[in-house]
């Protein structure tokens, strides 16, 4: 259920919601439990397991407030870039590729999918395995089982990680993830853990929290089932002739590769169109079909993007998203920054420069709470006041322009 994973991308929240007797809820909270005995029987879960689990759960009400929140502040897509695809994580990921390479060519050679790919998707899910999201899952699952508007859908996923406990593939205290229920290196849902995750160190459980090879393989077998093509790019950068008919573009509106090219559109760098990372890598085909993308607009960076790109775009059903991932891919071949710059004069930031920003607000006495490069309402709200004392609009967001003046204002 991708739109309800994202709670490790998304900023601070702040709203409260009160209960006239926590008594009553709870004695709800146990009606409602014991409700779905039956059904978890049904599915498989042992008597025993559901009892034993069930006893101590206690409902989590806070996750109602991210069920229902909605952002007031919506990222630039080059300010959602800038941190997710920014120096760290592709030095990182660098690492990562060399560190284990041996288990990387064997998942590329069982799936198809290559190592800078299946990288990628695990640097921005969880960065690496660093951010896996911090609720228990089973207390935040059963409280939307019970609470708020979704919970014929929390159900089937609570009752699935109930599953996963029985099968043993992971104990209570290592199912921690964000507050839908994303869990691991991969940020898999409960269910999906069940359709996809593979047992790729041979030890008879499937591990997403603790065995990165079991976690790298899941990734993998993701993709190929959301038909990654072995060998294929996902997309490049292209160039729009003058007087291009912006309508034409659209991920789902395919056409083929000789067609964009006789509507005169043209990779940026000659000799994209092929799979920097495949040895059997080759140029798409002319009746290769691709989608033209526009993420800022017709002014902005234009991609064509192909079957592959829509594999990356099932793990979250965003186009941001997706694009984040493969332009990490690209970097950690080698590639660098897009050519053509986002239509605007005051880029977005690093994490390293979000947290110098976060520094120099706390040196002038604001408090953002932790400086840890996740610019959350606190944060805004010190960029609006700072922009306000420096005769800028207000605006809360972190770009280099606030960055710089903060920098050079010497008090
Ligand atoms: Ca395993």
């Amino acid at each position: 259920m991708p739109v309800l994973r994202g709670a490790l991308l998304a900023t601070c929240w702040a709203a409260s919601l009160t209960w006239t007797s926590s008594a009553q809820a709870d004695a709800g909270f146990e009606r409602c439990l014991a409700g779905l005995r039956g059904d978890a029987l049904a599915r498989g879960v042992s008597a025993a397991t559901f009892d034993r689990i069930t006893r101590d759960l206690q409902p989590d009400m806070s996750v109602l407030e991210r069920l229902d929140y909605q952002p007031e502040f919506k990222l630039p897509i080059w300010d959602y870039l800038a941190a997710l695809v920014d120096d760290e994580r592709v030095a990182e990921g660098r690492a990562m590729l060399a560190r284990w390479r041996d288990t990387l060519g064997k998942i590329e050679s069982e799936y198809g999918v290559d190592a800078a790919t299946v990288v990628a998707v695990w640097g921005v899910e969880s960065n690496y395995g660093k951010s896996f999201g911090k609720r228990p899952l089973l207390t935040s699952l059963s409280t939307l089982s019970c609470y708020g508007r979704r919970q014929p859908f929390f159900r089937g996923e609570f009752l699935t990680t109930l599953r996963i406990v029985d099968e043993g593939h992971l104990q209570p205290d290592r199912l921690v993830g964000s507050w839908a229920g994303a869990f691991g290196h991969t940020q898999f849902m409960p269910s999906t853990f069940m359709r996809i995750a593979v047992d790729f160190d041979g030890d008879g459980r499937r591990d997403i929290v603790d065995s990165i090879p079991d976690a790298l393989a899941s990734t993998a077998n993701y993709l190929r089932r959301s038909g990654w093509r072995d060998g294929q790019t996902w997309g490049y950068e292209v160039r729009l002739p003058s007087g291009f008919d912006e309508s034409l573009a659209g991920r789902k509106s395919k056409r083929a590769l000789s067609q964009w090219s006789a509507l005169g559109v043209r990779a940026l760098v000659p000799g994209q169109g092929k799979a920097g990372a495949s040895a059997q890598s080759q140029g798409m085909a002319t009746d290769a079909k691709a989608g033209l993308l526009l993420p800022a607009g017709p002014q902005g960076p234009a991609f064509l993007v192909f079957r592959n790109f829509d594999a990356i775009y099932s793990y979250n059903a965003a186009e941001s998203y997706a694009l984040a991932i493969a332009h990490l891919a690209d970097q950690l071949r080698g590639g660098g920054a897009f050519i053509t710059p986002w239509p605007t004069d005051d880029v977005g930031l690093s994490r390293a420069g979000r947290r110098e920003l976060q520094t120099l607000l706390v040196l002038r006495g604001h408090d953002i709470g932790e400086i840890d490069g996740m610019i959350g309402s606190r944060s805004r709200e010190a960029i609006k006041a700072e922009e306000q004392r420096l005769g800028m609009t207000p605006s809360g967001r972190a770009g280099q322009k606030i960055l710089r003046l903060l920098r050079d204002d010497k008090r």
